[in-house]
């Protein structure tokens, strides 16, 4: 049974995920690169930890929601980074987005030293993770992921299993190709509804029913119209998200025309 956990990267998702760990009475350690975003976890009695090799010191789960491939890459592989301090036996976990290649990456370093490893992006963003209603995917050893699962449990209010590692951040890249064209449509959508004099309210009211409707939608649309332009997840993580999913489009030759036309808007509008 797991009963301490490090959490690294206390970005808008982590400091979520982190603070439900608190909530739920684990045993927590935590480590950011900035390491002020440790000061209200320190305050509510978790170990702060200098590196992340200090940070997996003596806990039955490692926890990460880092940026990009490149943050995991040196979180993980580099000079006082994760490999150098586990211990066999530990569990470690990817909750960030990244490629799929990535995540086969990790698990095979993590075996070498007799850790599993489980890939288990997220869906929803800063309140989601901040309420523990985020929708968790999980990819490994299924043994394992039965091991992991009461803890995701505290953070989401789904947890799907997809099988073998890789899977989940499989999972997560879809959806997210699924994301970035649902908010391009929204936004010409809004603006096409206004050129065309229709009351915006009454559009969001259709968009909340109709066939068609999706909490994203639904949520992104009333921001739109009340103006609240803050960022919960940035336009540069999408922009990053595009490039994974247009890698990973092309190695399985799986086409995604729709998507180029997004990441284009989005370099336009400086992300
Ligand atoms: P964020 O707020 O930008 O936080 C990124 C975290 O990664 C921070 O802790 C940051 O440390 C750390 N980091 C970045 N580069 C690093 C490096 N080179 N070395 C060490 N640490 C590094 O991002 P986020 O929104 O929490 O997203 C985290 C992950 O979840 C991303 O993979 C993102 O795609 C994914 N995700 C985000 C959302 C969302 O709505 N935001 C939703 C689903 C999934 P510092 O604090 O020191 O910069």
């Amino acid at each position: 049974m797991v009963k301490t956990i490090s959490y690294l990267g206390l970005g808008t998702m982590g400091s979520g995920m982190a603070a439900n760990l608190l909530k739920a009475a684990y045993k927590l350690t935590v480590w950011n690169r900035n390491a002020e975003k440790c000061e209200p976890f320190a305050r509510k009695g978790a170990r702060v930890a200098d590196t992340p090799a200090d940070a997996v010191r003596d806990v039955d789960l490692i926890m990460y929601s880092l940026g990009n491939d490149q943050a995991v890459e040196e979180v993980v592989f580099g000079s006082k980074g994760i490999l150098s301090g586990i211990k066999e036996g530990q569990i470690a976990m990817d909750m960030s987005t990244v490629l799929p290649a990535t995540s086969l990456r990790e698990q095979e370093a993590y075996a070498k030293h007799g850790v599993d490893f489980v890939d288990a992006p997220v869906f929803g963003s800063k309140q989601e993770s901040a309420d523990g209603k985020l929708w968790i995917m999980a990819a490994g050893n299924q043994a394992v992921f039965e091991k992991v699962k009461p803890v995701l449990e505290h953070l989401g209010q789904t947890v799907h299993y997809f099988g073998k590692n890789g899977n989940a951040a499989a999972m997560k890249l879809v959806g997210n190709l699924i994301v970035a064209l649902e908010m391009e449509a929204l936004a010409e959508g809004l603006v096409l509804a206004q050129k065309a004099g229709l009351d915006l309210n009454t559009v969001m009211e259709v968009v909340k029913v109709a066939d068609f409707c999706s909490p994203l939608l639904v949520s992104d649309g009333q921001n739109i119209l009340k103006r609240n332009f803050a960022p919960s997840f940035a336009l540069k993580l999408m922009l990053k998200d595009a490039d994974l999913i247009e890698k990973f489009g092309n190695s399985l030759q799986s086409p995604i025309p729709a998507l180029r036309v997004v990441e284009k808007n989005l370099v336009n509008q400086g992300a």
